[in-house]
């Protein structure tokens, strides 16, 4: 037991499946033996065009969102013993910068990002066994645990969001973030206005999630016509509350802003590619207040909560994932999510088939 299978990125594009050193936990450290990766829109834009922050020399592994068994602690760890089920967070903040001292540890300057989560062991660095990583309970599948880290970007979203009961929300985006954002403000006692492609499994799901309306771009095309569908569905036209946007595309951070009703809120949630501008109208910004939110990653406190949440139910994280594929169809499900033919799908690491 000394070499693992593992997806390498050698430049956009070019990902290979290899042999690899199983790495070696050190002080604080735990190695974990990974049985679900499931995929996310980061990754395949890393596929896609490379990224500055998480990839930094190549080949490098990469996925960041895992669960799976502890095999082995390093020395000084005591919270986990081997054959636990955890789940974790893929970052860590230092809980000692400007940012983290004022309880803003999402905007850590010194933010430690894990990666390699399509592989089968991954070893999880000191800092975050110390506060991003918790274990399942028994009737909690790796897979629901692995969408843990997603899910907290989306309370993290929420809790900017100030959502009241009774408010209408309007989430522009119906992939998974866009599914969680709509949960998380039904929830919250919202009505659910989702704006997004409409494919049957989205469909059922965001019915189960509790959204309302199911705006589908590829019917409705016309961002100004979508727009007035989304206000012609608030009293007198007035516009939602709150406008969550999860496309990540400058596009729709423009629409968002024209959804809200005066002295609304629009939370901006997905990232467009660097160099991405937006074009404000400056007498609907004057004479409509309107409070434009970014909002970037999660705290420890938010990663805990979409934990908490999953492991409730109360977001049932089983819904995102369409199904379980072996490690060397990593790019096929990338493939797949692009066409819309998916959600996430689940990565099993330990099957090359
Ligand atoms: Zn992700
Ligand atoms: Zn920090």
């Amino acid at each position: 037991m000394d070499s693992m299978n593992a997806a390498m990125f050698y430049r956009p594009g070019q990902v290979r499946f290899e042999r690899i050193q199983i790495p070696q936990p050190g002080p604080g450290e735990i190695l974990v033996k990974i049985q679900v990766a499931t995929t996310c829109g980061t990754d395949i834009k890393t596929y896609e065009r490379g990224h500055p922050t998480i990839i930094k020399k190549v080949p490098s592994t990469f996925g960041h969102e895992f669960s799976g068994d502890v095999i082995e602690v390093g020395e000084g760890v005591t919270r986990f013993q081997p054959g636990m089920r955890i789940g974790s967070c893929n970052s860590a903040p230092c809980q000692e910068c400007y940012y983290c001292k004022r309880g803003q540890q999402n905007l850590c300057e010194d933010l430690l990002l894990l990666n390699g989560a399509y592989a089968e062991y991954i070893v999880v660095p000191a800092r975050l066994v110390k506060t991003n990583v918790y274990e399942l309970p028994a009737h909690m599948s790796y897979a629901e645990a692995a969408v843990s880290e997603p899910l907290g970007t989306a309370v993290h979203a929420v809790r900017q969001a100030g959502i009241l009961p009774g408010d209408t929300v309007a989430v522009l985006g119906s992939g998974p973030l866009g599914l969680m954002l709509a949960r998380l403000a039904h929830l919250r006692g919202a009505r659910v206005i989702l704006s997004g492609e409409k494919t049957e499994e989205r469909e059922r799901v965001a019915r189960n999630f509790g959204v309302n309306e199911f705006i589908d771009i590829l019917q409705v095309k016309d961002p100004a016509e979508r727009i007035q569908q989304v206000k012609g569905m608030t009293e007198g036209k007035r516009g939602v509350d709150v406008a969550i946007e999860a496309a990540g595309f400058a596009s729709a951070w423009e629409e968002a802003v024209q959804m809200v009703r005066k002295a609304g809120k629009v939370v901006f949630h997905g990232g467009p590619k660097a160099g991405s501008t937006i074009t404000l109208d400056c007498q609907l910004q004057h004479y409509g207040e309107h409070t434009l939110i970014g909002v970037y990653h999660e705290t420890p406190d938010d990663y805990r909560r979409g934990f908490e949440l999953l492991a409730s139910r109360m977001v049932d994280g089983r819904q995102f994932i369409t199904s379980t594929l072996p490690l060397n169809r990593l790019l096929n499900a990338f493939e797949m999510v692009r066409r819309f033919e998916g959600i996430k799908f689940a990565i099993d690491p330990t099957r090359m088939e």
